[in-house]
């Protein structure tokens, strides 16, 4: 029986073909070739002014946050139900990340319960746009008018995702994107900050060359401690090959989430919403069964292992995890009520059509 992986990056032969010429020619004066290609196409796609490729997302948005001067005693609020990657940098500055209640639709923040969570000491607000889904932008966007405070839009889940005309990641004070192995675009490893704001923009440019600006014309002058967070010109070169392919990228994973939702959209649950003038990217298809039906996640999750299929379990809250250091469940929060009857489902490129058959079979003897 063959294996089925829940990701897996679409390689053509423009990828090898990139990387093999960064390998062989990309050195001494043609260095950063494949790093500015790939730095112009990004924001051109997104339609953001400026972008700095990075080594990770995580490191993207460690230096965005110490640009905006997040420092000890700080809060910063994102949603309960995350990735362990936004919250991270938070600690690593000495903040205190903030963890708020999830809508039950998008499963993204909620914004009416982000203005209880705002005190003196907010410095920012990350909008994670969790597996494509977009959170409630023109809501977030008047809290942070309102108060003060910079939204960040943490999109490493919706490259492809756009709310009202405008993509994901080019809304907030900046944006930032994984090109992890499992992400729609990849570089094996590898992030991308984007902003409008040129300040900004000026200053991560002179944190990610370990605080070496630019206009100074002094070799090996910090002008302060920076950062090592670089992606490598033959990183970039699979990048610039993959964003070439974006269109072809994007089409597929919508074309994966069709298929699943016209499949199990019968059965008693939910999956990722597209609202009135959004797109969703669809990164992960991900399913919640609704309450009270006779459902184990875990049954299911064991069912798929036996079949060879690598589906994964919805996001833990944070705050019930050792870095959030709440104690006990309580049902009323709707990120600790959803996430033992959610998960995502395969949606490699190259998924077959038989594989993905399967997968609904043991999902509708699973959830009835
Ligand atoms: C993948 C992911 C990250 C981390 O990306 P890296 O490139 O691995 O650092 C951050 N935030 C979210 C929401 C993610 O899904």
């Amino acid at each position: 029986m063959k294996s089925v992986p829940y990701t897996k990056p679409s390689i053509t032969n423009l990828e090898v073909k990139y990387a093999k010429d960064a390998a062989k020619n990309g050195w001494g004066k043609n260095c950063y070739d494949y790093i500015y290609k790939f730095e112009k196409i990004f924001k051109r796609h997104l339609n953001t002014r400026y972008s700095i490729s990075t080594s990770s997302c995580t490191g993207a948005l460690h230096m965005g946050m110490h640009a905006l001067g997040i420092s000890r005693g700080d809060e910063v609020i994102l949603a309960d139900t995350n990735w362990v990657a936004t919250a991270a940098p938070i600690i690593h500055l000495g903040a205190k990340p903030i963890y708020v209640d999830i809508l039950p639709d998008t499963w993204c923040i909620d914004p009416d319960k982000i203005e209880n969570a705002i005190t003196k000491k907010t410095k920012a607000i990350i909008a994670v746009h969790l597996y494509g889904n977009l959170c409630d932008m023109d809501k977030i966007l008047k809290i942070g008018k309102k108060y003060n405070i910079p939204i960040i839009e943490d999109s490493a889940e919706a490259l492809g995702s756009i709310y009202k005309g405008r993509r994901a990641g080019s809304m907030g004070i900046f944006g930032t994107f994984s090109f992890h192995g499992t992400k729609t675009v990849t570089t094996g490893e590898g992030g991308m900050f984007v902003t409008n704001n040129k300040k900004l923009y000026e200053k991560v440019l002179t944190l990610s060359n370990h605080g070496r600006s630019k206009k100074q014309k002094k070799q090996f002058w910090p002008e302060f401690a920076g950062f090592k967070y670089k992606i490598s010109n033959i990183q970039a070169a699979i990048g610039y090959a993959q964003m070439k392919r974006i269109k072809i990228l994007l089409k597929r994973k919508r074309e994966i989430f069709n298929f699943y939702f016209q499949q199990l959209k019968k059965l008693p649950l939910k999956m990722n919403p597209e609202y009135k003038q959004t797109v969703n990217g669809f990164w992960m298809p991900t399913v919640v069964v609704n309450k009270n039906v006779k459902f184990d996640r875990d049954n299911l999750m064991n069912e798929l292992k036996k079949n060879k299929i690598d589906a994964r379990v919805f996001f833990f809250p944070l705050n019930l995890t050792p870095i959030g250091g709440k104690k006990a469940f309580n049902n009323k929060y709707v990120s600790e009520e959803i996430f033992l009857r959610s998960f995502n489902l395969p949606s490699h490129h190259n998924i077959s059509k038989k594989d993905m058959l399967n997968i609904i079979r043991i999902l509708k003897e699973h959830i009835v």
